[in-house]
């Protein structure tokens, strides 16, 4: 086999999320990873490919810790839902999808990420009422194909939302119960023996597209089914990603059921581990953090999603204080409605200086933008080699078009990539030392085709899920007087105690 080519990039700036500058520098790049990085006039091979980097700011790419690839065909679709509001309605806004939808919608989300700067996802991906060897295969095709890395994690569990919060199912009228019914899951035995094959057979290279198990939220399973999952994933050596005291309702149900929070049932259970992302984490308590950061777990922090619907704000810092390892999402395109990590870094530095009075406290733009890269980077378990423009990491790299009109003038780097980009300076990508994304378009993709592709699917799953809109549009009254009904419920997170002095938390948490 013929010995690749190098790569030369020569006469951009990189930036670098210690400092606040982006100094000149030239970078050397050997088949899919870096090779060197120093200043101009880098040494390479006569034979290399020159990349021209001038005007061009270059970042690692982004990595988006949390999303929902089964999302992307939904954005747009609610506006005034809770977190249990969008559960109800799933089957409508993300059922009756064939093997051909659940590739396009996992694409089209491939496409918004690249074009936002984003080189990997963690997606935790659904199918109705489990997962199977084809849909994952169907939704890896989509990031190959696309050329950008995921970490494809099929969210698992055995109660359905009306069967997982206690007495809910009671509070629908009779005929509602029996038409719930038909959201039943598999069994867990089935979904696990599902996973099981997909991951024996994955045919993706794995440095590229990896398996994941992800059973979606604790009270949706039984203790049973959440060991065998983590056993599961620690046998093939795959991450493990779970939906933690997200809402105030599900910490509710949580207590209710375990007698402790969600995380210190899952210490019991043995789930947690350096493999373990908690996803939102917004009303964890510094017990809880503390046990996540013993365990060197990680967060997936999803400030615009928990904004969306009304979930509250995450504390960043106390989990940071903690040695929680903090990476950074957006959530599905079904309750964020969009898939920019630009923004979710804005709103991350900004959800935590609402939190309180003492600057000190706040997230830097640096730590926001490594937890963009570095943190989410060692959630998807690619620690050592996504997340940094460095030697011996994969050759992910963003180039920023410094004549946009974010970058004038250019006075802080790292705080005008958190604060000010917006994704419209994106001019190039590259994943692997191949580039994916030239001039503001992705490589070989025809954007009007796929619009059309789209549209005429949005057209055919409008018809397919209309039984599913008026089941919906019947129990959102019941399900948004009960959870509601949950969430009033007196309960204090202890978030500011313990050496931090009494800063009135930003949250509705603390006005109920
Ligand atoms: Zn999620």
């Amino acid at each position: 086999m013929a010995k690749q080519r190098a790569t030369i990039v020569r006469g951009g700036r990189l930036i670098n999320a210690g400092g606040q500058r982006a100094e000149a520098a030239d970078i050397l790049i050997t088949g899919d990873s870096i090779g060197e990085v120093g200043p101009p006039g880098l040494p390479a091979p006569a034979d290399a490919v020159a990349i021209d980097a001038r005007d061009r700011l270059m970042h690692p790419g982004l990595i988006n810790a949390h999303m929902h690839g089964h999302g992307n065909l939904a954005k747009g679709m609610g506006d005034r839902w809770t977190l249990e509001l969008l559960l109800a309605a799933g089957p409508w806004i993300t059922g009756s999808r064939t093997l051909e939808d659940k590739y396009l919608s996992t694409y089209v989300g491939a496409i918004e990420m690249l074009l936002k700067g984003c080189t990997a996802c963690y997606d935790l991906t659904v199918e109705f009422p489990l997962p199977s060897v084809d849909g994952l295969d169907a939704c890896g095709r989509a990031y190959a194909d696309a050329g950008m890395r995921a970490v494809l994690a099929p969210m698992v569990a055995e109660f359905s939302f009306y069967e997982a919060i206690p007495g809910l199912l009671d509070a629908l009228p009779p005929p509602l119960q029996k038409e719930v019914e038909r959201l039943r899951l598999a069994p867990g035995e089935a979904t696990l023996n599902a996973m099981r094959q997909s991951m024996q057979g994955w045919t993706f290279d794995r440095a590229q597209v990896r398996p994941a198990v992800a059973p979606t939220i604790p009270h949706h399973c039984s203790d049973d089914f959440m060991r065998r999952c983590a056993t599961l994933a620690r046998e093939f050596d795959v991450g493990l990603h779970s939906h933690v005291q997200e809402s105030k309702a599900q910490v509710m149900v949580g207590l209710k059921r375990y007698g402790k929070t969600q995380t210190a049932h899952l210490q019991d259970l043995g789930l947690l581990g350096p493999d373990f992302t908690v996803g939102h984490g917004v009303w964890l308590d510094h017990d809880d953090m503390q046990r996540l950061g013993d365990h060197g777990a990680s967060v997936a922090h999803n400030p615009g999603s928990n904004m969306r619907l009304g979930n509250g704000l995450a504390d960043a810092r106390g989990m940071l204080e903690r040695k929680v390892n903090v990476g950074i999402g957006t959530d599905g395109a079904n309750c964020s409605d969009n898939l920019n990590m630009y923004e979710s870094m804005r709103l991350a530095s900004m959800v935590s200086k609402t939190q309180g009075p003492d600057t000190d406290r706040w997230l830097t733009t640096g730590e926001v933008l490594a937890a963009a890269t570095q943190g989410s980077a060692r959630a998807l378990g690619f620690g050592d080699r996504l997340g940094r423009i460095a030697p011996g990491y994969k050759a992910d790299i963003v180039f920023l078009d410094l004549h946009n009109v974010n970058w004038l003038p250019f006075n802080n780097a790292v705080n005008q990539l958190v604060h000010t980009e917006d994704g419209s300076a994106v001019h190039s990508v590259m994943v692997g030392g191949r580039m994916v994304v030239e001039d503001r378009r992705v490589t070989g993709v025809d954007m009007a085709a796929l619009a059309q592709r789209v549209e005429k699917t949005r057209e055919r799953l409008e018809g397919a899920t209309r039984p599913n809109k008026q089941l919906f549009e019947q129990v959102e009254q019941v399900v948004n007087s009960f959870c509601p009904g949950l969430a009033k419920m007196p309960y204090h997170v202890d978030r500011f105690g313990g050496g931090h002095h009494g800063h009135e938390h930003a949250a509705w948490v603390k006005r109920v």
